[in-house]
C-alpha cells in the first residue's frame, strides 16, 4: 500500500514537472485566441487590439479565430473543449456570465471549465436605430416602440451576447416585448442596421462610437453612469428618461481548465502590459472605452468578476423568464 502511495506521490511529482516544462520557453508557437462572434464586430475590434498588443510581448504571433453563433456559447465550447496547452485562449464578455443562467443546457460548465487571465476593459452600450427611423430622441423612441410592438425589430447576437441582455433590459424597461433578430455577431447586425433591414440595436461603443459621429445611426442614449468623451451630446439611459438603466459589459481572458497556472500567470503579465500599450489605450479611447486596471488584468479579479456577475444576473434573467434551450 505505501508503495501505491509513493508511486502515486512520484507521479503526481512528475505531472507537475511535466505541466512546468510545458510552461518553460512557452509560447514556442502562435497562440490562437477564440472570438466567440463574427469578425468586425465589438468584441473582434477589443481582441484584435489586445491581441497585437500581447504578441509583441510574448514574441509569438496571436491569431485570432472567430467563432459566432448561440450568443456566444459556441466559441466557449469550443475552447473549454481545447488542449489546456495555453495555445488555446478566448476572449469573452459579459455573456459568460448571463449565458450560465439563460441557458438550460450549456455543453460546458461555466464556473469549472476554465482557467482565467484577467480582464481586459468595461466597455459601456448605446441605444440605436437606423437612420430613417422615426422617433428622434428616447421619450419618442419608448412612445412609437410602445405603439408599434409587433413591427419593431431589435438585432441582437444571439441569447447570451451583451446585445441580447441590453435588449432584454430595454424590453423589461418598457414593459414591452418585440421581435428579436439574431445574428452570429453585431458586426453583421450592424450592417443590417445600416442596410435599414432591421430597426434597433444595442451594442458596445467599441462597435457603435465611429457610425454615431458619422451620423450613420441614429443614437438615444449611452449605459454608462456619465456621457462619455468621444460622444458628449449622447445622453445617458438614465438622462433621458430610463431611471437605473446601466450595463457595463467587461471582458475577460481565458484558457481551457488545466492551462498550467505558470502559463495564465505569463499571459496575465502580458496583458497587463496590452493594456499600457500606447496603441491599445489610444484606440480605446477612440472608442469610447478604457483598459482594466492592472490589478484587475489578473485571474483572481477576473475569476472574482464572474462569479459575482453571475449571482448578480441570475435573478433579473430569472425575472424576464426567457432562457434557451
Ligand atoms: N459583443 C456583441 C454582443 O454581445 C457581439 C459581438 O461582439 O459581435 O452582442
Amino acid at each position: 500500500m505505501k508503495r501505491f502511495f509513493t508511486s502515486l506521490a512520484a507521479g503526481a511529482a512528475l505531472l507537475g514537472l511535466a505541466a512546468q516544462a510545458g510552461a518553460q520557453g512557452y509560447p514556442e508557437r502562435p497562440i490562437t485566441v477564440v472570438v466567440p462572434f463574427s469578425a468586425g464586430g465589438p468584441t473582434d475590434t477589443v481582441t484584435r487590439l489586445i491581441a497585437e498588443a500581447m504578441s509583441k510581448d510574448l514574441g509569438q504571433q496571436i491569431v485570432v479565430e472567430n467563432v459566432g453563433g448561440a450568443g456566444g456559447t459556441l466559441g466557449a465550447g469550443r475552447v473549454a473543449d481545447a488542449e489546456p496547452d495555453g495555445y488555446t485562449l478566448l476572449l469573452h464578455h459579459i455573456g459568460m456570465a448571463t449565458s450560465a443562467t439563460l441557458y438550460r443546457k450549456l455543453a460546458y460548465d461555466t464556473l469549472n471549465a476554465f482557467e482565467y487571465v484577467g480582464l481586459v476593459t468595461e466597455v459601456p452600450m448605446t441605444i440605436l436605430a437606423r437612420k430613417d427611423f422615426e422617433p428622434t430622441d428616447m421619450k419618442g423612441l419608448i412612445d412609437y416602440v410602445k405603439a408599434n410592438k409587433d413591427k419593431v425589430t431589435v438585432a441582437n447576437a444571439g441569447i447570451g451576447a451583451a446585445s441580447h441582455l441590453c435588449g432584454m433590459l430595454f424590453m423589461s424597461a418598457l414593459e414591452t416585448p418585440l421581435v428579436t433578430v439574431p445574428y452570429k455577431g453585431t458586426g453583421p447586425a450592424m450592417t443590417d442596421l445600416l442596410g435599414g433591414q432591421v430597426d434597433i440595436m444595442c451594442d458596445q461603443t467599441t462597435n457603435t462610437t465611429k457610425q454615431i459621429q458619422a451620423g450613420t445611426v441614429k443614437a438615444y442614449a449611452v449605459t454608462s453612469p456619465a456621457r462619455l468623451d468621444v460622444l458628449p451630446d449622447l445622453p445617458t439611459a438614465e438622462e433621458a428618461g430610463l431611471a437605473g438603466f446601466q450595463v457595463g459589459i467587461w471582458h475577460g481572458v481565458y484558457a481551457p481548465k488545466g492551462t498550467p497556472s505558470e502559463i495564465t500567470e505569463r499571459l496575465s503579465k502580458s496583458l497587463q502590459l496590452a493594456l499600457k500599450d500606447e496603441n491599445v489605450m489610444a484606440r480605446f479611447a477612440e472608442l469610447g472605452t478604457e483598459p482594466s486596471s492592472q490589478e484587475d488584468a489578473t485571474p483572481a479579479a477576473l475569476k472574482a468578476k464572474l462569479e459575482n456577475e453571475i449571482d448578480r444576473w441570475k435573478p433579473v434573467i430569472d425575472a424576464a423568464g426567457q432562457y434557451a434551450d
